[in-house]
């Protein structure tokens, strides 16, 4: 598989011709460094397609076995598919573990998005993809999962349209899908924060 480590120079020369492409100069000497650092910078936010940067997602029993909702919110930073401009805004996450099953380590619901996020996305796939890898690690158990993505996307600020406001995406799994009450305490917590 081709990786950005194996491929850094023809990531470099594409990015000097974007340079002139653009009307600047690559020899400038502000910008003559500019393809190197873009490829090392690269190589961070786009680690998403790296399996072996993977984060290991530490679980435990379920010792109380509960099964009440679990929550957990941060940041996250992603590039758009459409015009590899950065999207980011805030997660609310929750699942409710099986009660006979495992518990995830809660920080590692940041690393997941972290990684889901350092790849070409969109912010519907983005919810998914997170869901989907925090599943698998509870082996599937896990009763319900729920995701809510406020982000702001630079594609629609800083060009086209021009507008300011945070676009909203949602996914609903198991119980949280079922259960219109849980959906709402859930989407109560989140607003509160
Ligand atoms: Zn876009």
């Amino acid at each position: 598989m081709e990786t950005i480590t194996s491929n850094a120079q023809d990531l470099e020369r594409a990015i000097r011709t974007i340079i002139t492409a653009i009307g600047e100069n690559p020899d400038r000497e502000g910008i003559v460094e500019t393809p190197a650092r873009i490829t090392r910078m690269f190589k961070e936010i786009f680690r998403g397609y790296d399996e072996s940067q993977k984060p290991k997602i530490t679980t435990f029993t379920n010792e109380a076995h509960s099964s009440d909702m679990i929550c957990d919110s941060g940041d996250f930073y992603s590039m758009c598919e459409h015009h590899m401009l950065p999207f980011f805004g805030q997660y609310h996450f929750a699942y409710i573990p099986s009660p006979t099953g495992k518990i995830l380590g809660i920080s590692k619901v940041a690393r997941v998005v972290g990684y889901c996020a350092a790849r070409l996305q969109l912010q519907e796939r983005l919810g998914h993809d997170i869901v989907d890898m925090l599943s698998e690690a509870l082996d599937g158990e896990a009763l319900g999962f729920a995701i809510v993505l406020k982000g702001r996307h630079m594609c629609k600020t800083m060009r086209g349209v021009k507008n300011n406001g945070p676009m909203c995406t949602t996914y609903f799994t198991g119980k949280f899908k079922e259960d219109a009450q849980l959906r709402n305490e859930f989407l109560l917590l989140m607003n509160n924060q």
